[in-house]
């Protein structure tokens, strides 16, 4: 598949008094073109900051440091454009019309003082010449897709007037009214209960069908990213360690974090129930990096005087790009 959206060695740091918390430090993935991307991993390995760097959605004290961001064209001609070197303006463009991004807090991108309405026909005349009329039919459409009940009046409620899941639908609805090329979705479905978030899923691949839409999914679920995805990138502080097919990655893991993460699963990971919940041990604290692999002192496969010492490097395994002395070399 061709790549829409390739990000190389992003680095996006907080910068506080007490030091720099790298929390993304390194991060490479690509989002094929109409395909679904789900990047996964336990809260603290920088999914969250890594979606928002590609917008240049961060503020200080993050600070993107390094990197970059390259979105490809509608053709396969002409070279990719990087984000984190585009004027605002341009970037102003890319939101929404290219790539539309919904968070998990809803809040977070919808005005108080304005309609459901009123911010879904703003967002689509932004970037495309259609009338005021048109644009709120179109609103119409995409509130009703999203299982929100009566749209025709719902598109004149202000936020408040909506309970919590009624808002975090409006919300994807008014991404997806946009039609972007690429939506990133930072758990959009985490707070919604189960049948909501089966029926949002499902309405994010019809419409990836009907445009041709790729989708960046952000998600610790691992049920969620095998139900969905076509390819999986698995992040550990800071970094991407694994990266390929969701078949492969899901069944057949390499990287023994991703393993641990899949075991934990009972029903991925096929063990039945007598699995302890979770990976060993926690993600250490912000300011210390362990050295080596990261992902060293919670390892089973912990190699000393050589995971503790050498970087590894992301090497081809099969189809699976990982990052670990098991499979590949590294740098000290
Ligand atoms: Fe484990 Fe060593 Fe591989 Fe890191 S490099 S994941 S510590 S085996
Ligand atoms: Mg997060």
């Amino acid at each position: 598949a061709m790549p829409l959206l390739e990000v190389r060695d992003l680095r996006t740091h907080f910068e506080l008094e007490d030091g720099v918390v790298k929390a993304v430090d390194g991060v490479d993935l690509t989002v094929s073109r109409g395909r679904t991307l789900a990047v996964v991993g336990e809260s603290g390995c920088g999914k969250s900051v890594t979606a928002r760097s590609i917008l240049r959605l961060v503020e200080r004290p993050a600070r993107i440091v390094g990197g970059e961001v390259l979105l490809y064209g509608d053709e396969s001609a002409g070279d990719p454009e990087d984000l984190l070197a585009a004027k605002d303006r341009r970037l102003r463009q890319v939101r929404w019309a290219d790539i539309a991004m919904v968070f998990q807090e809803p809040m977070a991108s919808l005005s108080l003082v304005h309609t459901i309405g009123d911010q879904i026909v703003e967002a689509i005349r932004l970037h495309e010449n259609v009338s005021k009329a048109v644009a709120r039919e179109r609103a119409i459409e995409f509130l009703g897709r999203v299982g929100i009940p009566d749209p025709n009046r719902r598109v004149d409620s202000y936020p408040f007037e909506l309970s919590g899941g009624m808002r975090q639908r409006a919300m994807i609805a008014m991404a997806l009214s946009c039609r972007p090329r690429l939506l990133i979705a930072d758990e959009p479905t985490t707070a919604l209960d189960v049948t909501t978030q089966a029926q949002i899923l499902d309405l994010l691949q019809d419409l990836q069908e009907e445009f041709g839409m790729a989708i960046m999914l952000i998600t610790h679920d691992l049920g969620v990213a095998a139900q969905v995805a076509d390819e999986v990138a698995v992040m550990y502080l800071g970094e991407v360690v694994e990266h390929g097919p969701a078949t492969s990655v899901l069944t057949k893991p390499k990287h023994p974090y991703t393993q641990a993460l899949v075991r934990s699963v009972p029903r991925l990971g096929q063990r039945g129930q007598d699995r302890l919940a979770a990976v060993r041990g926690s993600v250490p604290p912000p300011y210390e990096r362990p050295s080596g692999c990261r992902f060293h002192p919670r390892c089973d496969a912990f190699m000393a005087g050589k995971c503790d010492e050498i970087v590894p490097v992301r090497v081809r395994t099969d189809d699976i790009d990982v990052a670990c002395l098991l499979y590949g070399e590294g740098e000290r």
